[in-house]
């Protein structure tokens, strides 16, 4: 392949395998934490607030985008929010073709800068921007800190 054609399918793309030591551990960070022991132990979304200008964000940000002051303040948000935008997703991110279509939904929340992306669990001849969804949660037990808790979001 040279550089004048282009990439049609990301099973197309050259990789090498091996191995790169990783000698560090990636962290979420203040607020991230933040953001996922609030979803695994209390079943919600939190987003940040700044004290100066107001703006809340999800995900929550330990500065303001906006007034970039520092922010220790986190608001619960529930777990219902607006549908934004989504897409349907035919293959996988290796090209293999789903059984079933996937839809992926941008989720929004009133009033909150930012939003989730995430699985939707809702009927393609349902799904319209502007409709209420709600996220629909590992059982308590189960969840551990991550996206994954969330199984999808559905009509609320
Ligand atoms: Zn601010």
């Amino acid at each position: 392949m040279s550089f004048k054609e282009s990439i049609q399918l990301n099973t197309q793309l050259g990789y090498f395998e091996g191995e790169i030591p990783v000698n560090y551990q990636y962290t979420l960070g203040i607020a991230g934490t933040k953001f996922f022991e609030t979803l695994m132990n209390e079943g919600q979304f939190v987003a940040s607030e700044c004290k100066t200008c107001g703006v809340k964000t999800i995900y929550p940000l330990i500065y303001c985008e906006e007034c970039f002051s520092a922010i220790d303040t986190y608001v619960p948000v529930g777990l219902e929010g607006e549908l934004y935008s989504f897409t349907k997703c035919y293959r996988d991110y290796q090209g293999k073709e789903y059984q079933t279509p996937h839809l992926i939904g941008l989720i929004r929340f009133e009033g909150i800068k930012g939003g989730i992306i995430h699985r939707l669990g809702i009927d393609d001849k349902e799904v319209h921007i502007g409709m209420k969804v709600k996220a629909k949660l590992k059982p308590a037990k189960e969840r551990n800190g991550t996206l994954e808790d969330i199984l999808y979001f559905e009509k609320s």
